[in-house]
């Protein structure tokens, strides 16, 4: 007889649960707590949108566009694809909704995005992030505000410790070209030590060479010239301001003038927030000011800075949190007691306690399994002499523990 063949998770899925999504949702809610203390409003945009979309923003050459989207037609004929990011849509929907009027607009948001590469740790192909755009303020004062937020997100969920902000200037777009050009003639001194890969990026986007993985590119990369040296007066005085602004704050950085956003309407800062804790997944949040990118894409020029994060890689770092409990647990002794007992449980959870009950398996036991469950409030409820007993419980007096007392106290005066 044909075995049913049983259904697979997609690779590079991830069915989260336990303690991994305990882990997942720490995150989810300190970064919602952060946004609203920076007063970063909340914003969902599409899970796909147009192919050109992503392809226009972040640019044919970039690993994403090139080799990581997932893109289909769909039955109209249209090519579309699953979201590879969010700065992308976000730009999109702010030339389509006509945003400008609300500008400046700080906007916070969440969710999966795609990617086709190979899965490892902290490496999947629908993954969660959490991103975080300042669109229309073209002052330094907007990449602070967004660093010491990142800044405060990592302190909040404790992983600060072993984690580096390491920031850098692209300059404006007199210094970027000036900066670009020496780029190009290093690398073109040195093609013979070049990746197949980075002589493709010379041709098309020479400063990515700066960020390649490929051990072979590094010692030409790491002695490829700094911008330093091609810094407008004007790129250099935003770059203080804006590492002024981190130290009035008390955010820790340090300079990595490797560090590179490869198209061309990345401007000034650029930074990651980089573990050693994780191999080579090492960056847990990444952005940069991308002021040409909504102008590029036939909107109205208009600045713009923002960073994502990997949701995964920032709960791999977090403590366990602790496991869910009831505050309220109840043990219903005897199953003539049980409408009783739903009634008093509705209760509890309207006066907005959380609280679950025991109501199946021997009525003796009943009691001990939900001592077991080390609730701070115990509640028994059972019959006497044709009547319901209620009992409540709870290791230290507690504002809970005498709430719970006021409502069954109540049942049992409507019972009378
Ligand atoms: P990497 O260098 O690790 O490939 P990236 O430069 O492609 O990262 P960004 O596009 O800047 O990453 O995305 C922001 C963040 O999203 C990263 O810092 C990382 O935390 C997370 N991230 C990126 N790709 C993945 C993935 N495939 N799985 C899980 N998290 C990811
Ligand atoms: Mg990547």
């Amino acid at each position: 007889m044909a075995r049913i063949e049983t259904p697979k998770r997609i690779r590079g899925t991830q069915d989260i649960f336990g303690e991994e999504q305990r882990r997942f949702a720490t995150v989810m809610d300190a970064f919602d707590r952060v946004r609203r203390l920076y007063c970063f409003q909340r914003l969902e945009i599409p899970i796909f949108e147009a192919t050109n979309v992503f392809a226009r923003s972040m640019g044919e050459t970039s690993d994403v566009v090139s080799k990581e989207m997932y893109t289909f037609e769909d039955r109209g004929g249209d090519s579309i694809t699953l979201r590879p990011e969010f700065t992308a849509g976000i730009a999109r929907a702010y030339i389509t909704e006509g945003w400008q009027q609300y500008a400046p607009l700080k906007l916070a948001t969440s969710g999966p995005v795609f990617r086709y590469e190979r899965p490892q740790k902290g490496r999947f192909r629908q993954f969660h992030q959490i991103d975080a755009e300042v669109i229309g303020a073209p002052e330094p004062a907007a990449d602070v505000e967004l660093l010491v937020l990142a800044d405060q997100l990592l302190h909040d969920l404790g992983i600060h410790e072993g984690v580096t902000l390491q920031l850098n200037t692209l300059g404006d777009a007199e210094t970027r070209d000036a900066w670009r050009a020496a780029l190009v003639a290093h690398f073109e001194a040195h093609r013979d030590q070049l990746s197949q890969d980075s002589l493709t990026r010379l041709e098309k986007n020479p400063m990515r060479i700066l960020d390649s993985k490929d051990p072979g590119d590094r010692a030409v990369a790491d002695s490829a010239p700094d911008i330093d040296a091609y810094l407008t007066q004007e790129a250099a005085s935003f770059f203080k301001a804006v590492t002024d602004g981190l130290d009035a704050a008390g955010v820790a950085w340090t300079r990595n003038s490797r560090l590179v956003r490869g198209l061309d309407y990345y401007r000034h800062t650029a930074f990651e927030f980089v573990t050693d804790r994780l191999g080579a997944q090492g960056t847990v949040l990444a952005g940069g000011r991308y002021d040409g990118l909504i102008g590029s894409l036939g909107g109205p020029e208009t600045a713009g800075v923002g960073w994502a994060a990997g949701v995964e890689r920032l709960a791999m770092l977090i403590e366990e949190p602790a496991g869910e409990k009831p505050v309220v647990i109840l043990a219903v002794e005897d199953d003539l007691a049980l409408a009783d007992a739903q009634r008093l449980l509705k209760e509890i959870r309207t006066a907005g306690l959380s609280a679950d009950m025991i109501a199946t398996g021997s009525p003796r036991k009943r009691y001990d399994k939900a001592a077991k469950v080390n609730a701070k409030v115990l509640v028994s409820i059972s019959r006497k002499e044709e009547r319901t007993v209620i009992n409540t419980r709870s290791a230290i007096p507690s504002a809970e523990h005498d709430q719970v007392e006021q409502i069954a106290a109540r049942l049992l005066e409507h019972r009378r």
